[in-house]
């Protein structure tokens, strides 16, 4: 009918003079728009009533965690149990490309979707054989084919041949050979030659070989037949899959594709029966991924494979004589210190270790701190000018209302230096610092609001649940945020947040355009810290001569330099060590996932090797330099304060200039004495006097007291000449007990003889005699280092401690 129509058409509208001559070229050219009409009709009608199931082109895949250069790290199988690893053209190994084009469809790039020639050469082999022999497929009939599986029939082949059109006409050749990589199917459950790489022959399918792309070119024909690892052809002397694969090699070959050297080459490839399992490393950071991720299939991690498996390997290697000390886990977190990027995260010693409850993501698991966060506590007294590094502390027991802190060796020291303090990690000057810090002013930062603000997510509680102990461990944190506070001063104050992913794509996105979520593009970071303060932290962390080096530890002559701290929690529960240079920062973490304690867990002896180690193998001797805000000065070696024209000698300190405290030495002093009575003499009572100078050392109060106890011995400073009225200058008493702020209550039916109260003060080396007063009654006079108790009534008492240079303290002394 349309035929006709068509031809009267053209016929009608042509001159009369040319319609005889050229009446063959009415009959072609009518035919050709027959054709093209007919055509139309059927695209404009597939469209409209069998539009393409383009979801079933790209079903939802498996998820794949790869490393920072595209290594597969684990895979996770797709929500239908299939194996699917999504590729781009671009990842399909070129071999494996020209085998399938040529073993499937060499006119792929020419044809429309279905190749008449093909068709008819299928048609007539067919009928020949009396049996369906070759398809004539097109590869893009073939993907329609995957797209809607359907039986064998001509139906079948016509609705294909409809989709084939529809497909050339959505989408573009390469998009095509997608389809068809990540479609093919390669017996059981794998889908995609990507997936088939890896279980078939254990690698990328870039890295394929011309032999292995042959096979994989044939598989899909018939994938239960020709997979490799089928069992059903054990016995044959030789598998269908190699007869398969030397067809598609005899084929290239035949079309010029390899020459014969290539061709004898892959020919004798042998063919393994094996089924590689899928890559599994660092799997709880991949669930982690996956699970902080839903709906996204390609997740770039940050790891680098490698920094992966050796911190591993390192992990393992340590743990294993210990074991019998009872220490059965670890955790190692390396980051990029730049980038803040985790090369390797090994989240326990073996995943597939019941007993040891290997599953656990230990580098994410909330545990005592130990003493591992003290750098941060003098970090911020350094950052506030409170001290320098060579300010001295006092390291003598003290009270806040109750709790005493003591020091690991149970021994106080009396005097140390900041530097002193960190290095021996000593409880009682970070408590004190610690407290310094809380109470003194509101300018200052408390270490729990610095350690909030550096992102330490588990301290879940308010501030005051923690108390002081806070910087002894009595808080919660992650090896993967601690490690990441640490690269917060590898950063020289620069504190952000680590990257655990560079970008990742839905299966909807191709990998070139790979989105990164806005949460994961962490690079801004903020400046916590002082430059300056970071820098001389980092050179205190990096002091050799310590005792946190592990015994027996032969590797540290040949250490890079890293600045460490190590850390032991409450009860040998947790040994941490944690380092850092300008290329890597490392935590370490070994304990127990049951929470058991040993002996042996110390981080200075379990958890510091292993942080040696993999500084030793990532070998970078890259250094910091002084930044110009920190300079270098000579201060008292007593003291660590600027030089007064008193001190004896000096050492060298780093300070930042209009920061660090810039006071002369108070310790050193220049006191008078009068020749005739042998006493002290003030500027008052000095005048008219005949006297010589002479240097005295004085200590602050609580280290003078302390000292006496301890019998060491301490300059005595002569009594102040009697007859003067003066009031000398200086620290007053420090009534160390009762403690300040506290409240006493009266227990009922106890002897108030059991209940009495202990008052004490600590008092300069300059004073010998101490002045109790209880709301103005003096009640006792005598040598500050006796112990002087009163029994309680309930009520509010002024409390007055005065020294003999009458400088009191006073505090209100409640008892109920
Ligand atoms: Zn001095
Ligand atoms: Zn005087």
């Amino acid at each position: 009918m349309i035929l006709q129509q068509l031809k009267v058409s053209i016929f009608l509208l042509t001159p009369w003079r040319y319609k005889r001559k050229y009446s063959c070229i009415f009959y072609l050219a009518s035919g050709i728009i027959y054709l093209i009409t007919v055509m139309l009709l059927f695209i404009i009608i597939g469209r409209i009533f069998f539009p393409l199931p383009m979801y079933r082109l790209k079903p939802v895949p498996s998820t794949i965690v790869y490393d920072r250069n595209g290594k597969i790290l684990r895979a996770f199988i797709a929500p239908d149990e299939m194996w699917r690893i999504p590729a781009d053209i671009e990842d399909v190994s070129p071999k494996l490309l020209m085998a399938i084009i040529n073993y499937e469809d060499r006119w792929f790039r020419y044809h429309p979707g279905i190749n008449p020639f093909s068709l008819a050469r299928a048609a007539i082999t067919n009928i020949r054989a009396h049996r369906i022999v070759c398809g004539g497929s097109t590869i893009t009939m073939q993907v329609a084919r995957m797209m809607e599986p359907k039986p064998r029939t001509i139906r079948s082949k016509l609705i294909e041949m409809l989709r084939a059109i529809q497909m050339e006409l959505a989408f573009s050749k390469d998009e095509i050979l997608t389809f068809y990589f990540n479609m093919a199917p390669y017996g059981s459950n794998i889908v995609g030659s990507a997936a088939a790489s890896h279980f078939y022959f254990n690698k990328d399918q870039k890295d394929l070989s011309l032999g292995e792309a042959a096979l994989l070119a044939a598989i899909p024909n018939s994938p239960a037949v020709l997979r490799p690892d089928s069992r059903l052809w054990a016995n044959y002397d030789v598998h269908p899959a190699i007869l398969a694969r030397n067809k598609v090699l005899a084929r290239l070959l035949q079309n010029g594709k390899i020459n014969q050297a290539q061709y004898s080459e892959a020919i004798a490839e042998p063919v393994s029966n094996q089924k590689y399992p899928m890559p599994f490393i660092a799997p709880q950071l991949a669930y982690k991924l996956k699970e902080m991720h839903p709906g996204i299939s390609n997740i770039l991690s940050a790891v680098d494979i490698n920094i992966q498996l050796l911190a591993g390997e390192t992990l393992k290697k340590h743990l294993q004589p210990l074991r019998k000390y009872g220490i059965t886990n670890g955790a190692v977190v390396v980051m990029g210190t730049r980038t803040r990027e985790v090369l390797a995260m090994v989240s326990s010693a073996d995943f597939f270790d019941e007993e040891a409850s290997g599953q656990v993501n230990g580098a994410m698991a909330p545990r005592s701190p130990g003493s591992a966060l003290k750098p941060f506590v003098y970090a911020l007294a350094l950052d506030s000018g409170i001290v320098s590094s060579e300010t001295i502390l006092s390291d003598v027991p003290v009270d806040y209302s109750g709790y005493r802190p003591e020091n690991y060796d149970d021994k106080f020291r009396g005097a140390v230096t900041v530097r002193e303090a960190l290095i021996h990690s000593l409880n009682v000057p970070a408590i004190n610092l610690s407290a310094k810090l809380k109470f003194s002013s509101m300018e200052q930062r408390s270490i729990y609001s610095f350690l909030k603000e550096a992102e330490i997510n588990t301290l879940t509680e308010p501030e005051e649940h923690y108390g002081l102990s806070l910087i002894l461990g009595g808080c919660e944190v992650t090896l993967l945020d601690l490690t990441n506070l640490y690269c917060g001063l590898a950063n020289m104050g620069e504190f952000g947040t680590y990257k655990l992913a560079l970008e990742m794509a839905d299966h909807n996105v191709s990998q070139k355009n790979s989105i990164v979520p806005p949460h994961l593009d962490r690079s801004i970071s903020r400046r916590l810290l002082k430059e300056g303060t970071a820098y001389i932290l980092t050179e205190i962390l990096s002091e050799v001569e310590r005792p946190d080096l592990p015994t027996c530890w032969e590797s540290a002559i040949n250490l890079p330099k890293v600045a460490w701290k190590t850390g032991t929690s409450y009860g040998h529960k947790d040994a941490w060590s944690i380092g850092y240079s300008p290329a890597y920062t490392i935590g370490v973490w070994v304990g127990n996932f049951d929470g058991a304690g040993s002996p042996a867990i110390v981080g200075a002896e379990a958890a510091a090797p292993i942080l040696f180690d993999l500084f030793n193998a990532l070998s970078s001797k890259e250094w910091y330099t002084r930044p110009d805000s920190v300079k270098e000065r000579r201060v008292c070696s007593l003291s660590g304060m600027e030089l007064s024209p008193y001190c004896r000698h000096s050492k060298n300190e780093l300070y930042v200039p209009g920061v660090s405290p810039n006071q002369q030495c108070t310790m050193h002093k220049a006191i008078a004495i009068d020749k005739e009575t042998g006493m002290r003499l003030c500027s008052h009572c000095r005048i008219g006097r005949d006297y010589e100078t002479k240097i005295f050392v004085v200590w602050q109060p609580e280290i003078a007291t302390w000292m006496e106890r301890n019998g060491i011995l301490v300059d005595k400073l002569p009594p102040h000449y009697s007859e003067c009225s003066q009031v000398a200058s200086g620290d007053g008493p420090v009534i160390r007990s009762p403690s300040a702020g506290s409240e006493y209550m009266i227990r009922q039916g106890v002897d108030i003889g059991y209940q009495k109260i202990l008052l004490e003060a600590s008092i300069s080396n300059d004073s010998r005699s101490i002045f109790w007063f209880l709301d103005s009654k003096l009640i006792f006079n005598g040598s500050p280092t006796e112990k002087v108790f009163i029994t309680p009534t309930s009520g509010n008492h002024k409390l007055v401690c005065m020294d003999d240079e009458g400088r009191a303290t006073e505090m209100i002394l409640r008892i109920r």
